[in-house]
């Protein structure tokens, strides 16, 4: 995609100060924990036909998290605290245990209806995708799929993660499906299976995603929709949530479990140990299930890499990949030249500011929300602190942008 000619100097009435490019959990997060962002010219763009809900609404499964984890960042004094006393969201906030996913898409959504509410109609952009962003000194360009373009002082990446095809499971790629397709259409996803026998389905991973997939087939063997045979692969030892230390020391633990690491691996807030990289709920039942050979049909194998196991992949029916998830990614130019925003790696990574790191010292100023997948490799156990972290140091960035003799007015002239 071919940047276009940025002007110097940046409307005070049209252009916005910021753009927030994804509005899912993260996006919505960010401004919901720091609303005195929408006191700037805000635009938000997201792919999707709503804000709020983003991956959530496809995920048929239950939550790794609690209904707790949720929306105790938002100020009830402020413009987002009256969705704080909405039945859908009140609903997950006062949930014990497992819920079910669309119970979070559903709350999202009621965010994202109190955004639409809070930012003139112009500045919430819906079903169209960042497709490019060039940068041209501290001024961005953004480029959308319709062809649309903005430009901004400030750019907040919130795009989300995807589940890219895995380089090691390229010899039976034909056989592959990513574990999200699982999730997402249950057995719509699963390809003809063998007559006569049953089919051999190998799960290449042991997180979450690996879990929830293998919850879709139990259920449906249970219910006599699938005759299958499933082994899970591990090629490292498996987390499972623990309320406490204690509670994890007074269980026995087999030798497919991790041993957590006190210093890294405990909430700093709550004391939970793997608060949310664990296994939990009934993904985490039928690992232990699975783990006493009380699951007959199901198998775990702890294997230091995929090609150890070639004999299984290659007898396998199916391979669902649950090998974890990657930045979404989209094309930049920065000051004329491309740049990949994730290094040549699969994360798009924040420094220590919160920006992303750019070649020549670019004085463009694009931050990332959360593009990592869990557990947070950015040190963080948990994502609670992090939006108004991000929010301070996006305030901080437009504050800087003033100071240095470039301010927007923060009214439209009346
Ligand atoms: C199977 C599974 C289960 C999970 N369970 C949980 C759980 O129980 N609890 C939990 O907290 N987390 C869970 N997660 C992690 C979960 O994916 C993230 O917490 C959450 O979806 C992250 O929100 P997000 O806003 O980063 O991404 P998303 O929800 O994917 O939102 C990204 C948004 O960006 C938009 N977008 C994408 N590309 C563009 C573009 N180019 N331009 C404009 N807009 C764009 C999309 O339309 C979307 O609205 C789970 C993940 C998986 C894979």
């Amino acid at each position: 995609m071919t940047a276009f000619p940025l002007r110097d100097r940046l409307s005070a009435t049209t252009d916005p100060e910021i753009v927030l490019a994804g509005c899912g959990l993260r996006g919505m997060g960010l401004l919901t924990a720091t609303p005195a962002l929408l006191d700037h010219r805000l635009t938000v763009v997201d792919a999707g036909p709503r804000p709020g809900p983003g991956a959530f609404a496809d995920y048929r499964i239950q939550s790794n998290s609690a209904g707790t984890d949720f929306f105790g960042w938002v100020d009830p004094a402020g413009p987002f605290g009256p969705v704080l006393d909405d039945p859908a969201v009140r609903r997950l906030r006062e949930h014990q245990g497992a819920f079910d996913l669309a119970l979070l898409a559903g709350a999202l959504d009621r965010f994202g209806d109190r955004l639409a509410a809070l930012l003139p109609p112009e500045r919430l952009i819906r079903g169209d995708r960042l497709a490019h962003v060039a940068t041209d000194g501290a001024t961005i360009g953004l480029t959308l799929a319709s062809g649309r373009r903005l430009q901004s002082r400030v750019l907040v990446l919130a795009l989300g993660i995807t589940e890219a095809g895995h380089d090691a499971l390229a010899p039976w790629a034909a056989r592959t499906i990513p574990s999200g397709r699982i999730v997402r259409d249950h057995l719509a996803a699963l390809p003809p299976m063998p007559a006569g026998r049953p089919a051999r389905i190998v799960i290449a991973g042991g997180s979450h995603s690996a879990y929830s997939a293998a919850l879709v087939l139990a259920d449906a063997m249970d219910a006599g929709h699938l005759n299958a045979r499933v082994a899970i692969l591990h090629r490292s030892p498996a987390r499972l949530f623990h309320q406490n230390l204690a509670d994890h020391a007074a269980e026995a633990h087999g030798p497919l479990e991790a041993v957590p690491d006190p210093a890294r691996d405990i909430c700093p807030e709550t004391g939970q140990v793997f608060r949310y990289s664990g296994l939990r709920h009934r993904a985490r039942a039928l690992f232990q299930e699975i783990a006493r050979g009380g699951r007959p049909g199901f198998t775990q194998l702890r294997i230091p890499a995929l090609a150890d196991a070639a004999e299984l992949l290659d007898r396998a029916d199916l391979i669902v990949q649950a090998l974890g998830y990657q930045s979404r990614r989209l094309s930049m130019t920065i000051d004329g030249h491309p740049w990949d925003p994730a290094g040549g790696g699969a994360v798009v990574r924040p420094g220590p500011d919160g920006r992303i790191p750019l070649p020549g010292g670019s004085a463009a100023q694009i931050f990332v929300m959360g593009m990592d997948p869990y557990p947070y490799d950015d040190g963080a156990l948990t994502p609670t602190g992090q939006y108004a972290l991000r929010g301070g140091q996006i305030l901080a960035a437009l504050a800087r942008l003033a100071a240095a003799g470039q301010p927007l007015p923060l009214a439209e002239p009346g």
